[in-house]
């Protein structure tokens, strides 16, 4: 029977995993690691470097080293996160066609799947040199953040690579499959997930019980991770070093990265001594004297005094979320850790503080993705028919309107089975027939989605326009069966046609090349409600982080008070997300949030006056 790998794409590490005789394993590299760093560089002589050597160099040839690519991976360029790591990393991000991402690695242009997809044949072969045979299955874990067009380019990637993607899993659902939570008939348990990584930060609150998982709350920070720590160490050291012997390292590549990599390590072993000796020697020539070295000794209390505010701030954006849900951390059940930075004794400390119970332990923290994911695909590879029945819908799904347009009824990611409706009116006076052409994808112009099917529906008395009021009711089943019921609400009359919905687009289904669109037409009353919310929700946010300040300023002190500012931030937070995933439901809710939000702070800050 063949093997499925589960996979863990991470930011700074990537990890495999498979089932043996029902125990996870997480399989090591050719040099007996067990992280894959996911850094992939050319070098000089042109030759393609990969994970551990490709970041070795990674200070030296910074301008050819291609560092944390699951960030771009599906993102255009002009998203705010595109243009946020640009201004961190040496390489290149150019626009391709379509504006597409492209990374240039001596003056070669390379697009983002591309590269990832070098990454996962990585970690393909390391699984097939442990097993010794060919390995073609596998099922992914991506962040809950990750939109659909994210979720496309992460399965185009493994698909480039010569994998089969069996199921993309949420990360915190993959760290409580890890931890055997939501597979027994146990009583729904309460599971916090938190995840810090080396650049980012995740929470989530599951709510897991046999079969069903539903996400309570989350809440994330993109760039907030272990490089953080490590460049508060780093600032430390040279800001010493500069006291000393009036030097900046940071001038110097070499010198550099020989101390990122002291520092990196320095802060690993704090996770276990109270004390460590930072040594570089022959750190810097200065020409006319001996050549430097550095030597220090940092003991753990220094680290958490350099760390503490960063620390701190993962457990707020923890607290924000879980009252956005009215979840009292101390009702929760199992508090589990994911990400190499989870060691860190003061973050373990923090957590225990917040929820009143120690995280469970048992799962090497950054390998509880891949572990969860080769659990997953073991489940699945047993039930033969489970890989084609779907767990949440995988694409957005909605109808053609005016304007070449897309009109979702439902967002990737939706639980099936589900059911959606939605009235729409004839756009034009006398009309007497509505075509309805159901479009699956990402994006909101219907020639970049793929065309699932269509059908006339006709015969309505020739009424005045918007008279005549159809509902369109879509009801999709766990086997992947959508089925689509117009009904015209005047006359009762309806008519039913079934789709099957497709498990992964390729790119190629989505280039409109397909059908002509431009000729059918379906108007809406409220085509324009999403982008009205939408607005509505960006204007709520701008008001409420110019009143934030001088709420806080009112606050002053009171734990009440803190906790509402606490709210007001993690509202605005997941409104943005909302708005990012453009999911209508969401920002609707988002919304109502923002508008209390607002209505509290005009409170506060009225009675500071
Ligand atoms: P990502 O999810 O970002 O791909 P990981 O989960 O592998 O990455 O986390 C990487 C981060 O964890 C790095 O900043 C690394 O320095 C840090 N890390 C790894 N091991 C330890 C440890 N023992 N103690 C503290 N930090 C660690
Ligand atoms: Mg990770």
């Amino acid at each position: 029977m063949e093997r499925v790998i589960g996979i863990d794409l991470g930011t700074t590490n990537s990890c495999v995993a498979i089932v043996e005789g029902g125990v996870p394993l997480v399989l090591p590299g050719p040099s007996g690691q067990r992280a894959f760093p996911s850094v992939l560089a050319i070098d000089e002589q042109g030759q393609r470097l990969l994970g551990q050597t490709a970041r070795r160099q990674a200070v030296l040839n910074a301008e050819h080293t291609a560092t944390a690519l699951k960030r771009l991976l599906g993102l255009r360029f002009g998203h705010p996160q595109v243009r946020q790591l640009s201004e961190m990393v040496a390489y290149r991000i150019v626009t391709g066609p379509s504006d597409e991402l492209r990374i240039v690695l001596r003056n070669e242009q390379f697009s983002v799947t591309e590269l990832v997809s070098a990454l996962l044949l990585d970690l393909k072969k390391a699984a097939e040199a442990y097993l010794g045979q060919p390995v073609t299955r596998t099922v992914l874990t991506a962040p809950l953040a990750f939109s659909d067009a994210q979720r496309i380019a992460l399965r185009d990637a493994a698909r480039m690579a010569g994998l089969d993607v069996m199921r993309i899993i949420a990360d915190p659902i993959a760290a409580a499959l890890a931890h055997g939570i939501g597979t027994s008939e146990h009583r729904a348990q309460r599971v916090a997930v938190y995840d810090l990584g080396g650049g980012t930060f995740d929470f989530a609150l599951l709510e897991m019980s046999s079969g069903v998982h539903e996400i309570r709350a989350s809440t994330c920070d993109a760039f907030l991770g272990g490089q953080d720590f490590d460049r508060r160490l780093l600032d430390y050291l040279v800001f010493g070093f500069a006291k000393d012997h009036k030097i900046d390292l940071r001038q110097d590549r070499t010198a550099l990265q020989r101390l990122r990599d002291a520092v990196e390590k320095a802060k690993c072993d704090l996770s276990v001594d109270e004390e460590v000796t930072i040594e570089v020697p022959f750190i810097i020539s200065t020409g006319t004297s001996e050549p430097l070295h550095l030597h220090r000794v940092i003991n753990r209390a220094k680290f958490e005094e350099l760390t503490e505010d960063l620390v701190e701030r993962t457990i707020q954006l923890c607290r924000g979320a879980l009252s956005e849900a009215g979840v009292e951390p101390h009702s929760v059940d199992a508090v589990i850790v994911v990400g190499g930075m989870a060691r860190v004794p003061r973050v373990q400390k923090a957590l225990t503080e917040l929820f009143g119970r120690t995280p469970i332990g048992g799962v090497v923290p950054e390998e509880a993705l891949a572990v969860g994911a080769a659990l997953q695909g073991a489940a699945l590879s047993q039930t033969p028919s489970a890989s084609t029945t779907f767990e949440l819908s995988p694409h957005h799904l909605g109808l053609l309107v005016g304007g070449g347009k897309v009109f979702r009824l439902v967002s990737a990611g939706t639980q099936l089975p589900y059911e959606a409706a939605h009235v729409f009116t004839t756009a034009r006076d006398h009309q007497t027939a509505l075509r309805l052409v159901i479009l699956e994808g990402d994006s909101e112009l219907a020639s970049e989605c793929k065309i699932l099917g269509e059908f006339v529906f006709s015969g309505f008395l020739a009424a005045a326009r918007e008279n005549t009021e159809v509902e369109v009711r879509f009801s999709a089943a766990q086997n992947g069966d959508l089925t689509v019921t117009a009904t015209d609400l005047r006359e009762q009359r309806r008519e039913q046609h079934t789709f099957r919905l497709t498990a992964s687009l390729l790119s190629s289904e989505t280039d409109g090349s397909k059908s002509p669109l431009g000729s059918y037409e379906l108007e809406t009353q409220r085509t324009d409600e999403l982008s009205r919310n939408q607005s509505r929700a960006e204007q709520l946010i701008s008001d409420i982080l110019g009143m934030l300040p001088k709420a806080e300023q009112a606050v002053a002190g009171s734990e009440l008070g803190l906790d509402a500012m606490r709210r007001a931030r993690s509202a605005i937070e997941r409104a943005r997300i909302a708005i990012i995933r453009g999911e209508s439901v969401a920002i609707v809710d988002a919304r109502h949030v923002l508008e209390r939000t607002a209505a509290m702070l005009r409170g506060v800050t009225a009675s500071l006056r």
